[in-house]
């Protein structure tokens, strides 16, 4: 039997997942990232109240993407949409133009102290180094810049946002330091290795181990022969001791440089993308965790 007060209690629960809809589920803003690591970034500082979309999802090359129409209608949905910039989206103008998007534009980077280099291929051409996340320093003001665009866009989830933010900012605290101390265990005189693109310039300046790449700040342009046997003599001469691949480059050119200078595969790093939910990176902490795991394990024993 129900009784009276049972179904009056059920009815007032009935009215009041109704009243909730509308603020339930479905109306999550939609936001995009351009790349599946600011993606993560974004979710993180978005929480419940954001469904985040990435363009280019795990082990993606955002470098060297081509937008599809679904893209398009991502963009055309989305309320924010974020993109790294430095030049490392080189198809977003064309492809927010396309999709009539009214959504807000951020570029995350915005702030942070880029690091600028000639283009070896292009001398007298300077280039800006887009990778600016692998820089922890750098991923807290990432996480300042969405955490502003997100309050703009809805104004209502301040208080959230904010949480959020100072929630993972401890986090990337955690990281960082953790980060440092890894790195202080390698002798100085082994802090150096092979990458095959140059994209762990900011890790680099901020943690003091050198990367050494045939290929530039894109994985657009090919290396010559001559940039693989530059590098092939600086392994020998140097004596670095691994190369690395990377989850978003082909690894048949880094395997040959190791075969023909006898250094090691180090393993691979994540430069410029997550792995999906089953591989090594899921998130950006676990990105950061694995690389500095990699070098530290290659580079002391
Ligand atoms: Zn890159």
């Amino acid at each position: 039997m129900i009784t009276r007060r049972q179904s009056l209690a059920a009815a007032a629960a009935l009215a009041a997942v109704l009243a909730a809809g509308p603020a339930g589920a479905q109306e999550k803003m939609k936001v995009v990232a351009t790349f599946s690591i600011l993606a993560d970034l974004v979710k993180n500082v978005g929480g419940d109240r954001v469904e985040v979309a990435a363009l280019v999802g795990p082990n993606g090359d955002a470098h060297a993407y081509s937008p599809t129409p679904a893209d398009a209608k991502t963009l055309a949905a989305a309320k924010v949409v974020f993109a790294n910039g430095l030049g490392f989206e080189g198809w977003i103008e064309r492809l927010i133009k396309a999709s009539a998007t009214r959504a807000a534009r951020v570029v995350a980077s915005t702030g942070i102290k880029q690091r600028k280099m000639e283009d070896e291929d292009h001398p007298g051409r300077i280039q800006t180094d887009p990778h600016a996340w692998q820089s922890v320093a750098n991923a807290k003001l990432y996480v300042a810049n969405i955490r502003d665009a997100l309050i703009k866009a809805d104004p209502a989830g301040k208080s959230a946002y904010e949480a959020n933010a100072r929630a993972y900012t401890a986090k990337l605290n955690t990281l960082e330091r953790e980060v440092r101390a890894a790195v202080a265990k390698i002798p100085a005189d082994r802090r150096k290795i092979i990458t095959s693109h140059d994209a762990f310039g900011y890790f680099q300046a901020a943690y003091g181990i050198a990367f050494v790449a045939p290929q530039g700040v894109s994985t657009e342009s090919e290396p010559s022969a001559a940039d693989v046997a530059k590098i092939i003599t600086q392994i020998r001469r140097e004596k670095i001791l691994a190369v690395f691949l990377e989850n978003i480059t082909d690894s048949r050119l880094l395997k040959r440089i190791a075969e023909e200078s006898g250094a090691k595969i180090g393993g691979t790093l994540y430069s410029d993308a997550l792995t999906d939910a089953k591989g090594g990176a899921p998130t950006y902490l676990d990105m950061m965790r694995h690389n500095v795991r990699q070098l530290a394990t290659a580079l002391t024993t």
